[in-house]
């Protein structure tokens, strides 16, 4: 071996006086991290070795550390949209939302389309869904279209309803539904693949809005520690958007983006085979086998208990998503399936395991796997099949998921300690823009099962709850595992990619009631601060 080979390589950033847990079994604790060119270069009580003088040097004051967080399951245009649209989140009343509405008509020039997203009828008194008749009272002369909070179900005015030509004549499409009065009228309300009855009519966003929404969402990702996205299901106008923002340079953190199921994008890719990099990685298709269980989308077994007969809809047959998935492994993609209701999972997990045939180290993932038949949960054992989760969805339906499922279906739902117990992968996320990006927010919904305000008291079925190694793992190595990339991010380790968190407060020691107040305050992705509290 040559002597140069022997020094120490000189670090561009060093952290030192840190409360650093790596997620590296063989070395779970540090005080001290140095990166050189976006790759860690030395952990431990002691990095002054590669400390130089151009060596940016940043001392944690005893600060906790973590491997940059790693959101599995989340949507990046849609969250730079709805950054720029009407925010309805917790907006508890159809008439505040209709306010809302016509104060953004009067910014507007008439015919200009309206958008909102984050509306939820369960926080409404009735608790049913609203109608066109508000919001079209708000703005008579321009379209309306607010997304529900799930993004499952589009709630339009009237002009909206005009523009798009939809009657009392127009059918409900297959695998989705147009809510009517009891005269037949569409009420305004549009729910899974009935929403492109009115989407189509949308006029689409040119390359600029999508480049300009994917780096909002990407700094706002920064900002909360996310150094890590899984974009679930993408056209190929957010790849190649993707792509210039990286060619310019601007792209602050890692994308593993899942194509989107749409024919000829899946046929284009199959054909070229997946691309991996530094920022960008394309090897995963995103198919969505039924809808969500707010909208009593999801497909379940036997009726929802607050809804029978309805049992949800199957958007994709076992036969199809077994076609997807056996070209898929012939190409060397991953096939991500969105499924919630335990019907959906069921199918989807026998579609696998016919093109799957045994664990072979496919990864192949469902997304959500919200609701699992009591005999499903093995399945996803003996096909090696990852459960990819988003904590935050558990609290924020706990409220109302008993009504839709009833007492016996629930001990199968949000069941994130069942699969761990079996040795089941379970990367975690945010669902965003359906849930905040926060991962701190998730990691809290994680170890408690509680809202914010500590409700209910000792949590929801608290056997689920993950320690805070678990959540930590899920976050960070587990997402990393979903992407096939655990040899280079997940934990902090001498030649691993240098993305990393410091956080105000040690989300592993403090009481568990202060973990969502937490702020990330600085974050590193590759090498590069992309964020630092002011
Ligand atoms: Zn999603």
């Amino acid at each position: 071996m040559i002597a140069g080979a022997m020094l120490a390589q000189t670090a561009d950033l060093a952290i030192v006086h840190a409360r650093i847990h790596t997620v590296n079994p063989r070395q779970p604790q540090a005080s001290a991290i140095a990166i050189a060119k976006g790759v860690i270069v030395a952990v431990g009580e002691d990095v002054s070795a590669h400390i130089g003088p151009a060596t940016n040097v940043i001392d944690a004051h005893g600060a906790a550390v973590l491997p940059g967080l790693i959101d599995s399951h989340g949507h990046m245009e849609a969250l730079g949209e709805a950054l720029e649209n009407l925010d309805l989140r917790g907006i508890a009343s159809e008439q505040a939302i209709a306010d809302k509405v016509r104060a953004e008509a009067a910014k507007r020039k008439p015919g200009e389309w309206i958008r909102g997203s984050a509306w939820d009828q369960n926080l409404f008194p009735t608790k049913e869904f609203p109608t066109a008749d508000s919001i079209s009272k708000a703005a008579p002369n321009n379209p309306v279209a607010l997304e529900r909070v799930d993004g499952h179900a589009l709630w339009v005015n009237r002009r909206a309803m005009e523009i798009a030509g939809v009657t009392r004549a127009t059918k409900d499409p297959d695998g989705g539904r147009v809510i009517r009065d009891a005269a037949g009228n569409p009420t305004g309300v549009f729910v899974d693949r009935a929403r492109s009855l009115i989407g189509k009519s949308i006029p689409p966003p040119s390359n600029e809005d999508v480049e300009r929404r994917l780096l909002r969402a990407a700094n706002e990702c920064a900002r909360f520690g996310l150094t890590t996205v899984h974009d679930a299901g993408v056209p190929q106008q957010v790849i190649d958007a993707y792509q210039a923002l990286i060619a310019r340079n601007e792209l602050p953190i890692h994308v593993y983006a899942m194509i989107q199921n749409q024919p000829d994008l899946i046929d284009a890719w199959l054909a070229r085979g997946p691309e991996t990099g530094e920022w960008l990685t394309v090897r995963a298709i995103k198919l969505i086998a039924d809808g969500a269980l707010g909208s009593r989308g999801a497909a379940l077994i036997e009726p929802y208990t607050d809804d029978p007969p309805n049992r949800g809809l199957l958007i994709l047959d076992r036969a199809f998503i077994r076609s997807v998935a056996e070209r898929a492994i012939r190409r060397g993609f991953q096939v991500n399936t969105h499924a919630i209701g335990d019907r959906a999972n069921h199918e989807t997990l026998l579609a696998y395991a016919d093109a799957l045939r045994g664990p072979n180290g496919r990864r192949f993932r469902i997304e959500h796997a919200q609701v699992i038949a009591p005999n499903d949960f093995a399945m996803f054992g003996r096909y090696d099949i990852i459960a990819s989760m988003q904590p935050t969805h558990a609290t924020s339906d706990m409220p109302w998921a008993e009504l839709r499922l009833g007492s016996e279906r629930l001990r199968g739902a949000y069941a994130w300690q069942t699969f761990l117990k079996l040795g089941i992968h379970v990367p975690s996320g945010s669902d965003f823009p359906v849930e905040s990006p926060n991962p701190l927010w998730g990691f809290y919904a994680a170890v408690t099962r509680q809202d914010k305000r500590g409700d209910p008291p000792g949590g929801w079925f608290p056997e689920q709850r993950m320690t805070r190694e678990e959540a930590l793992e899920s976050w960070t190595i587990e997402g990393a595992y979903a992407a096939f990339e655990e040899k280079k991010k997940g934990s902090l380790e001498p030649g691993k990619t240098a993305d990393l968190v410091m956080v105000s407060g040690d989300p592993m020691t403090v009481p568990a009631d202060e973990i969502w107040k937490l702020r990330v305050t600085m974050t590193v992705a590759g090498g590069r601060v992309v964020y630092r509290e002011p």
